[in-house]
């Protein structure tokens, strides 16, 4: 399927053509019955970071995503379960152990199932806008090593795309940089403090404080952001990634040329 189709639709009008027609087919990565992890749980034992765009997205089209996903998202809005104006985290606490995990937890602990899999369909509830590390993730490629090699790097790339308009996003809402590196600060969690050990939800306090005085209007906040990065054009997405998007950019065709060679 080509990566046109792999990716939130509207970095349709954002990519570079020429990355959105790469179309790698994949056989090997048999995901309807996953062959490497339990079958109910696949390589979904991961809670991803959803970017506040993504949320607003899926906000504003629920039909975008299963009604499970859905209203998980409305669930962790409502109990500061982690929702911030980078959009949704997991808990430091579920971070950390993650990042501690042993052989054999991935793909089997079903504590750790991601909360945005839809059990009844048996895959992912918001597929079409699920975050890079998900998009650019399989097990084994029909293309070897070179295959993996490419997935990394369109992962690389996505996640350096989505951090570029979530911030964008922050910045026109009047985040100041410093606002936007504490809210960075809750990605890709080492180490946690007792509190956000002992719970999965946030206080109060510390999340009025977070959100800038849109604390009150999270789902609002959230849509405006999908709006801000829905009216960005190719001009304007390429300022944004500056040269070091383009570079990412340069590898993945690079890495897809010694795939298929031009
Ligand atoms: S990519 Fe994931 S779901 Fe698909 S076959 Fe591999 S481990 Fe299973
Ligand atoms: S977002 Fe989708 S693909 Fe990613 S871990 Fe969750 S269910 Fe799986």
């Amino acid at each position: 399927m080509k990566i046109k189709y792999q990716v939130p639709t509207i970095y349709e009008k954002l990519l570079p053509n020429d990355i959105l027609q790469i179309d790698l087919i994949e056989t090997k990565a048999t995901c309807n019955s996953c062959p490497v992890y339990a079958a109910d749980l696949k390589c979904c034992t991961f809670h991803p970071y959803l970017p506040n765009f993504t949320i607003g997205a899926l906000l504003s089209q629920p039909d975008l995503g299963s009604e499970v996903a859905i209203s998980v998202i409305r669930s962790k809005i409502k109990n500061r379960e982690y929702s911030l104006p980078l959009g949704l985290v997991a808990p430091p606490s579920y971070q950390i152990t993650f990042n501690q995990r042993k052989k054999n937890e991935f793909g089997w602990r079903k504590d750790w199932l991601c909360p945005y899999f839809d059990p009844v369909h048996n895959n992912c509830g918001i597929w079409r806008w699920r975050g890079a590390v998900c998009t650019g993730f399989f097990c084994k490629s029909s293309f070897g090593a070179k295959g993996l090699r490419f997935w990394d790097e369109l992962s690389n790339y996505l996640t350096y795309v989505e951090m570029a308009l979530m911030e964008e996003a922050l910045v026109m809402l009047d985040f100041s940089p410093r606002q936007v590196a504490d809210l960075l600060g809750y990605l890709n969690r080492q180490v946690a403090t007792k509190s956000e050990l002992k719970s999965s939800q946030m206080s109060e306090k510390k999340a009025r404080a977070l959100w800038n005085g849109y604390y009150d209007n999270q789902e609002e906040f959230f849509k405006k952001t999908f709006q801000i990065v829905s009216g960005l054009d190719r001009k304007s997405y390429r300022e944004l990634i500056g040269e070091p998007g383009q570079h990412l950019e340069k590898n993945l065709r690079k890495v897809f040329e010694k795939i298929c060679p031009q």
